[in-house]
C-alpha cells in the first residue's frame, strides 16, 4: 500500500542510537527494504519516499561513509540529484566546466554545452548531504547493521528478520544480494586499481582534469577552494598512487610540496554489467548492478538516474521495465569508458588522439558534449568516423 510521504524527524537521530536502541524502534515491516546505504542506496530511499514508499535502509557501516572516488558530479548528475529534491549547497561544494586531457606534450579542452558547470565534493560530505535529506523524508536508517540474508519475505539482519515488499541491493559492486538473489551471471572484465587522495592546495583550474600517461591516468577534480581530489587508475596492482604520479610530471609539478589531508584509499574499477537486474521482488541498483569504469566520472550520476527509474517501476509494482530503463541509462558511459580506454596502454594511439583533439577543437567539444548527455548517442558514430578520419590525417 502506497502512502504519501510523511515526516519522522527521529530517524535523523537513529545513527546516534545504541544496537538495543535500535533492534527496539526496527519495524518489523517495510514496503522497501535498501540494503546499502551508499549514494545508490540513499538515492534509491529518497526517491522511494518521493513515492510514498515506507523505506528502511541497512548499512554495515557509521556514517558518513567515504570511498576511493574522484569526487565529480558531472552536470547531468546535478540534473538527477534536482530530481531527487536535492540542490547542492555551494559552500559545500566547487564548480568545474570544463574537462581538460593532457599528456606531456598535449592538451584539450572543453567546457560542457548546454548543461552548465558540474560540481565536486568530499564523499563524505555528498554521504551527509543524501542522508540528511532521505531522513528528512521519513527514511529509516540502520548504520552498522549488515543484512546478513534475503528471502522472498523479507531480509535478515543476523537474528532479526524484517518483512519486505521490495527489496533493493545497493551493496556495491561486490554485491552479496547479486548473488543471493542469483543474478550474478555476467561477462568477467578486467579490471583496474584505482586509488585517490586529497592534496591542500589552490585549485590552478576549473577544470576536470585527466592526466594520460603510458600505463595510467590521474584525475585532478577540486573539492573545495584549498583542496584538490587525485584520483590514478591503472592496470598494475602494484601501482600505489604516489609512484604512478612520477609517470605524470604534469599533475606532479602541480602537486609538489603540497600536504596530503587524506589517507589514500583504493578501489577496483571498470565496465562490467550482468545478465539480470531484477528478479521476483529484488532490484539492483549503482554498482551492485553493474559499474561503469571511473575514467567516465559518471558512476553516482548513473545510481541517481536509476534511482529515480527503480522507484517509478516500484510505483507500478512491476520491475520488468527497470532492466530495459538500466540498459538504456548505462549505454552512454559505458560506451564512453570503452572509448576513452581504447587510449589506455597505447602511447601512440593517445599522442595522435589528443593532436586530433588539440587541433580540432570541436571534435573534442562533441566528445565533451556526447559524454555528458548533449548529444544523442547516434552521434558517437558519425563523431568517431569523424575522429578516425581525423587520426588518419593528423
Ligand atoms: C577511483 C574511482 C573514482 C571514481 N570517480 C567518480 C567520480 O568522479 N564521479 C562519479 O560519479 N563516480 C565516480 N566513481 C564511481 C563511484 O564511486 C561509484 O559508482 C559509487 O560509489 C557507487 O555507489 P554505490 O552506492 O552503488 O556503492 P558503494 O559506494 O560501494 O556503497 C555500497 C554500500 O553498501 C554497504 N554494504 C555492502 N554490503 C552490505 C551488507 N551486506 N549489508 C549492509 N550494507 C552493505 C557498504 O558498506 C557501502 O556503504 C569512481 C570510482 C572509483 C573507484
Amino acid at each position: 500500500m502506497v502512502k504519501a510521504p510523511k515526516k519522522k524527524q527521529e530517524h535523523i537521530h537513529e545513527q546516534r542510537m545504541t544496537a538495543s536502541e535500535m533492534t527496539l524502534a526496527l519495524p518489523s515491516a517495510t514496503d522497501v527494504f535498501v540494503v546499502g546505504g551508499g549514494p545508490a542506496g540513499l538515492a534509491a530511499a529518497i526517491a522511494a519516499r518521493q513515492r510514498g514508499f515506507d523505506v528502511i535502509v541497512a548499512d554495515g557501516m557509521q556514517p558518513p561513509i567515504d570511498k576511493a572516488c574522484g569526487e565529480g558530479l558531472m552536470p547531468d548528475a546535478l540534473e538527477a540529484l534536482a530530481q531527487l529534491g536535492i540542490r547542492l549547497p555551494s559552500g559545500e561544494a566547487h564548480p568545474f566546466c570544463r574537462i581538460r586531457f593532457l599528456s606531456s606534450s598535449l592538451a584539450a579542452d572543453a567546457e560542457f554545452p548546454f548543461r552548465g558547470c558540474g560540481l565536486a565534493l568530499r564523499r563524505t560530505s555528498l554521504h551527509r548531504i543524501l542522508m540528511e535529506h532521505a531522513a528528512r523524508l521519513g527514511t529509516t536508517f540502520l548504520w552498522r547493521t549488515a543484512v546478513t540474508g534475503i528471502s522472498q519475505e523479507g531480509v535478515r539482519l543476523g537474528q532479526r528478520f524484517v518483512r519486505a515488499r521490495w527489496i533493493i541491493g545497493a551493496d556495491g559492486a561486490n554485491s552479496r544480494v547479486r548473488r543471493w538473489a542469483g543474478m550474478n551471471a555476467g561477462p568477467r572484465p578486467r579490471l583496474r586499481y584505482a586509488f585517490r587522495r586529497h592534496y591542500r592546495v589552490t585549485p590552478w583550474t576549473d577544470h576536470m582534469e585527466v592526466y594520460w600517461g603510458a600505463h595510467c591516468q590521474g584525475y585532478a577534480t577540486a573539492v573545495s577552494a584549498d583542496q584538490v581530489c587525485v584520483a590514478l587508475a591503472s592496470h598494475d596492482s602494484a601501482l600505489r598512487l604516489e609512484t604512478g604520479l612520477e609517470a605524470l610530471p604534469g599533475l606532479s609539478a602541480r602537486l609538489r610540496g603540497a600536504e596530503t589531508v587524506s589517507t589514500e584509499r583504493g578501489a577496483l574499477t571498470g565496465n562490467r554489467r550482468f545478465a539480470r537486474i531484477w528478479r521476483g521482488n529484488v532490484a539492483l541498483i549503482g554498482d551492485a548492478s553493474g559499474t561503469v569504469d571511473a575514467i567516465t566520472g559518471e558512476g553516482m550520476g548513473l545510481a541517481f538516474r536509476q534511482a529515480v527509474a527503480l522507484a517509478k517501476c516500484l510505483h507500478w509494482g512491476e520491475l520488468s521495465n527497470y532492466q530495459s530503463e538500466h540498459r538504456r541509462l548505462m549505454l552512454r558511459p559505458w560506451w564512453m569508458a570503452r572509448l576513452m580506454l581504447t587510449l589506455d596502454g597505447r602511447s601512440a594511439l593517445q599522442q595522435r588522439t589528443l593532436q586530433v583533439f588539440q587541433k580540432h577543437p570541436e571534435v573534442f567539444r562533441r566528445f565533451v558534449a556526447l559524454h555528458v548527455g548533449a548529444l544523442p548517442p547516434t552521434r558517437v558514430v558519425r563523431d568517431g568516423l569523424t575522429l578516425g578520419w581525423g587520426l588518419l590525417t593528423a
